[in-house]
């Protein structure tokens, strides 16, 4: 038998909201703290105290709704969603179930040219758990419950994705707008995004679903794409081989590089949900709606156009520097700063600067050079006080030192020499000193006149004007 198999991919994305305090209590938020140093009674689950809804989560929850074209539920309610787990000490998660405060909406993708659209079924406010820790304690566990309570987006996509790369494709785009719109964080390692993805498959052609396994929890890009790949051969296998897929939960793998069965799936009856009585429903106001409207930033799709069109850069370049809100301002700073031609600016942001940025893992926002000092840069090479060879020596004295463009031009001496006297000597020493490839120039052997070019530029340390250098040469070896 050859059967053709099709993927179907749904993901639920937890993103942490970049809050200061907690979703039900003034304990903070921020990351790495000595364990339970910000698990205030509530994070603690004591009987008797009352949480008390964060604003600012509605309000990032309401944000993001309307970035992907969503209902925002005029009226939404936290449900109680019950399970044991040690990092849970009150014995159940407040989430939301029946009534979510963000409704249907959806996201484009792009994979191999294609846009595709990938539908929103919902997103919800909830409260993260703690954690358990399993080492360094002589076999025990440790729980920490700083990360207790930390406001969480959970957003459920359709089962609208074909493959593991459209999957991936949808978890970046969605990291990125977060991002833009500043209600996340989306670090990755810190676990301020994670995914767990639902995976199944049909044979082609048939338009029910296939039992689907949920792969937990997987922080990075690079590990949805493998987990999902395995995940889906190890369903064809099963299914081949004459099993069936079962529908549980599994735990990635990423050293093994497999899935492994971790429990079999809960219905939501299990956690018997019901209304949270301790918190009252969420209202969303059509004055709340119009404020946080009107106060959107520009999303990345709308960027990528101006970009294109505005600065009049090409796809790749518009695509890198609108990768990240940081990114795009920084890139707009430095055009305005040094008043030079859009081209410019981008080539030696998506170049050099770009490069230096990977090698020593940094954002662009914890750039060692800021917008006004590249901007510096980019001018004396725009106007010719340097070359851009010279360029790249600057460059390495800016990310390496607090000087400007023009201290550091001025104390190491490489402006570069355009007065045609100074050049006109040096290229008659080296004429005289070299006159057996000369000859061979005039000669007819032209590839000679690159060879003078390079000894000129040697004897003025890079320094010359090309342009210059060009003229004089060629009327010289006339
Ligand atoms: P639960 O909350 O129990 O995990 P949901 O019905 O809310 O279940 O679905 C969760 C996710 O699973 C959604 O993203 C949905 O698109 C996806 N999904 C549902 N059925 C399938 C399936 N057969 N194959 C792949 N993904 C699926
Ligand atoms: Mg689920």
């Amino acid at each position: 038998m050859n059967t053709q198999w099709e993927v179907v991919i749904g993901l639920e994305i937890h993103a942490q909201l970049a809050t200061k305090t907690k979703i039900f209590s003034g304990a903070a938020t921020a990351y790495g703290a000595e364990p339970n140093t910000q698990a205030c009674v509530i994070s603690l689950g004591m009987p008797g105290v009352l949480p008390v809804l964060n604003e600012d989560a509605v309000r990032k929850a309401v944000i993001f709704g309307m970035a992907i074209e969503a209902e925002i539920a005029p009226y939404s309610v936290f449900a109680r969603k019950n399970y044991f787990y040690p990092d849970l000490p009150k014995g159940y998660q407040i989430s939301q179930f029946e009534l979510p405060i963000v409704g249907k909406g959806f996201l484009d993708i792009e994979v191999e040219g294609e846009t595709k659209r990938i539908g929103v079924t919902r997103a919800h406010l909830e409260e993260d758990a703690g954690k358990s820790l399993h080492e360094n304690f002589h076999g025990l566990t440790g729980i920490d419950l700083n990360r207790a309570g930390t406001p969480l987006l959970e957003i459920v996509s359709e089962p609208d994705m074909r493959s593991a790369k459209e999957a991936v494709a949808y978890m970046r785009k969605l990291h990125e707008l977060v991002r833009y719109l500043g209600i996340c964080d989306g670090n990755m390692q810190e676990g301020s995004f994670r995914c767990d993805a639902n995976v199944s498959v049909r044979p082609k052609g048939q338009v029910e679903f296939g039992t689907r396994a949920e792969i937990k929890n997987i922080n990075s890009f690079k590990f949805v794409e493998k987990a999902i790949n395995h995940e889906v051969e190890r369903q064809i296998d099963v299914i081949e081989n004459g099993g069936k897929v079962v529908q549980e939960t599994r735990l990635y793998d990423s050293d093994k590089d497999e899935t492994r069965s971790m429990r079999s799936k809960e219905e939501a009856n299990d956690y018997r949900y019901f209304p949270d009585p301790d918190l009252l429903p969420v209202f969303v106001s059509d004055e709340l709606k119009a404020e946080l409207k009107a106060a959107l930033p520009e999303l990345p799709e709308a960027k990528l156009l101006r970009f294109k069109t505005d600065y009049k850069l090409n796809d790749e370049s518009a695509t890198i520097l609108t990768s990240s809100r940081d990114m795009a301002d920084y890139f707009e700073n430095v055009v305005k700063i040094s008043g030079c031609e859009s081209a410019i600016c981008a080539n030696w942001i998506t170049g050099e600067l770009s490069a230096a940025l990977n090698r020593a893992d940094l954002e662009i926002a914890e750039s060692p050079i800021n917008e006004e000092r590249f901007a510096g840069l980019v001018a004396r090479i725009a106007d010719d006080t340097i070359s851009g060879k010279i360029g790249k020596q600057v460059f390495e004295f800016l990310w390496n030192g607090s000087e400007s463009a023009d201290e550091i031009i001025e104390t190491q001496g490489l402006r570069q020499i355009t007065d045609t006297g100074a050049i006109e000597a040096i290229i008659d020493t080296i004429l005289a000193a070299n006159e057996k490839q000369a000859e061979q120039y005039r000669g007819g052997n032209e590839k000679m006149f690159g060879f003078f070019v390079g000894q000129v530029m040697k004897a003025m340390q890079g320094k010359g004007n090309p342009a210059e250098i060009n003229k004089i040469l060629k009327a010289k070896l006339a």
